[in-house]
């Protein structure tokens, strides 16, 4: 058994949403003040597999049951004072689960893809703190679902930070600024990172590719996260077995997303959309996420000729 609960200090509280809180022991150790207000958590799965996330310095550590402890996971062990036998003692059994991972089905070899394909670890921003009603109302008027974990941060500016997971790891982030003022977002991001694989379900057999994160967000899609796909994108993408389509942001840079995806044999969907809808999330937020879903399917274009026509229309469209 591994239970990391039992490692950890015995004042904490749990929280409805299966936070468990306590004094996190990473800050000291990166040179910020200890925390006394319980900022670090912890979120263990039923299988064993946790994820850990300081809002007082930004440290994150993950396990999956399965795979080898992470260089900072094993820190973070290392710090609530577990003893190094023990740590290998977890890392062992841990590893014993592996012959057994590719017995669990479907997504679990989604999850086998995926591991050929890894990333660091990464940090969250410093002093962040769970979502305020002022951001919530603003992810609302978005249409993005609130189940995502989704942090706030109030310095330097207003933000939402969206946490970049793979294979429910975090391997970096983006923030949205709520102020009014340039730019609207920063990103620490990896080369070939795709956004959105851990919010593909199961039995899906197609994968649509959009832009941009709150694109994603709004119907489950992959973000290429800019008006390009970069070949270590294009690895991972076709590393899901999916059936792909390409939904370009309505725009003189999604054009180049097009011609990038007719190179790739991929589907390109360029629905008609009511005036002044450019992305997925105006759709979503103008009609809903099924009647979105549904024009998506209905322009779903394969013929590279088809394609062009519609393309240069939509040009035309764009430059009168
Ligand atoms: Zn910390």
């Amino acid at each position: 058994m591994i239970d990391v609960v039992s490692f950890l200090p015995s004042k904490r509280k749990q929280t409805a949403s299966g936070w468990i809180s306590f004094n996190a022991p990473c800050c000291v150790h990166r040179g910020d003040t200890p925390d006394k207000r319980q900022r670090g958590g912890i979120k263990p799965s039923p299988d064993n597999s946790w994820s850990y996330h300081c809002f007082n310095c930004g440290y994150t550590a993950s396990f999956v049951l399965g795979r080898n402890l992470t260089f900072k996971a094993r820190k973070l062990l290392e710090w609530l004072n577990v003893p190094t036998e023990e740590i290998e003692r977890v890392n062992f059994e841990s590893l014993k689960h592996k012959s057994i991972e590719g017995l669990l089905g479907e997504r679990q070899e989604v999850i086998q893809r995926l591991h050929a394909i890894e990333f660091e670890d990464r940090d969250l921003p410093v002093t962040t703190e769970p979502l305020n009603e002022l951001a919530m109302e603003y992810l609302r008027s978005r249409q993005i679902p609130l189940d995502y974990p989704f942090l706030y941060k109030t310095m330097p500016r207003p933000g939402i930070v969206i946490p970049f997971t793979h294979n429910n790891q975090v391997v970096g982030h983006t923030t949205r600024f709520l102020d009014d003022r340039t730019p609207r977002y920063i990103q620490d991001i990896q080369h070939g990172y795709v956004f959105g694989t851990d919010l593909q379900k199961n039995k899906w057999q197609t994968a649509i590719v959009v832009e941009g994160v709150f694109d994603a967000l709004s119907i489950n899609g992959l973000a290429v996260l800019h008006a390009e796909i970069n070949d270590a994108q294009v690895r991972l993408i076709r590393s899901l077995g999916r059936e792909v389509v390409v939904v370009p942001d309505q725009d003189e840079a999604g054009m180049k997303l097009v011609d990038r995806a007719m190179e790739l044999g991929w589907a390109v969907s360029m629905p008609e959309w009511p005036t002044g809808i450019k992305d997925v999330n105006d759709a979503v937020i103008c009609m809903g996420k099924l009647a979105t879903l549904i024009t998506i399917m209905q322009a779903r274009e394969t013929s590279k000729i088809k394609i062009e026509l519609r393309k240069k229309q939509l040009v035309k469209r764009l430059r009168t």
